[in-house]
């Protein structure tokens, strides 16, 4: 079976390049995480791969929130994902706090979004008694995604022994939660990362905004034959 790949243009892209993805990729392993607002002109142009918001409100439904948008209205716009707690949000920008980041994952689940929850080396953090009280009651509607915030558009991959202990002390404690990896992941190193049995998938950043590249990647995510 394939494994996930979790594409992150983050503040990328253009109109053309939606243009151009819109008319390469369908497979359905594939979930692409698009600026909000290329969200909906790309759903116009493909109907089939699967789009991921790259964050929500942690306001609910509707309401005086200018600028804000909810987990409900991206689900109502035909969204099946979101990106929750990605580290330029978290600690670079600071725009989020542990305390936001769970009410968002609440709020996704209670919308029917799923959400790729993204974490770091310092995951108990997050990752507490609630949290996965949480994750036991989302019903495979979370992932997590372990990135490094050393490896995060540097280019450096830790070594694939680390990454393996830690993905599988994250799933120890979460009962088994598909886990993907992230941080500088690219054609040349997606077999490798792919192959470490307890990953389910990857996060990708900078090499997603390249159709060659991610191409290369969807074809290390399914079994060598
Ligand atoms: C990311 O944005 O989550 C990411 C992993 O970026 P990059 O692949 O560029 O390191």
């Amino acid at each position: 079976m394939s494994k996930l790949v979790v594409a992150n243009w983050k503040m990328n892209g253009s109109i053309d390049l939606v243009d151009e993805f819109a008319k390469t990729f369908t497979a359905d392993n594939l979930i692409l995480g698009l600026p909000t607002i290329f969200l909906s002109p790309f759903r116009n142009r493909n109907s089939i791969l699967k789009l991921a918001a790259q964050d929500c409100s942690m306001f609910q439904g509707f309401g005086a929130h200018t600028g804000e948008i909810s987990a409900r209205m991206l689900r109502e716009s035909g969204i099946e994902y979101v990106i929750l707690g990605h580290s330029e949000r978290r600690s670079i920008s600071n725009l989020d706090s542990t305390e936001n980041i769970l009410q968002k994952l609440s709020n996704a689940m209670d919308a029917g979004l799923s959400s790729i929850l993204c974490i770091d080396e310092n995951f108990d953090q997050l990752i507490d008694e609630k949290t996965t009280d949480l994750l036991r009651n989302s019903l495979g509607k979370v992932i997590l995604a372990f990135e490094p915030v050393s490896a995060i558009g540097t280019g450096i991959v830790p070594n694939l022994s680390d990454i393996r202990e830690t993905v599988s002390k994250i799933k120890e404690k979460c009962d088994g939660i598909n886990t993907l990896y992230g941080g500088s992941v690219n054609s040349i190193n997606a077999r490798e990362i792919m192959d470490i049995p307890e990953i389910d998938g990857v996060l990708v950043g900078g090499a997603s905004l390249k159709i060659p590249e991610l191409t290369a990647i969807l074809q290390a995510s399914s079994p060598a034959v």
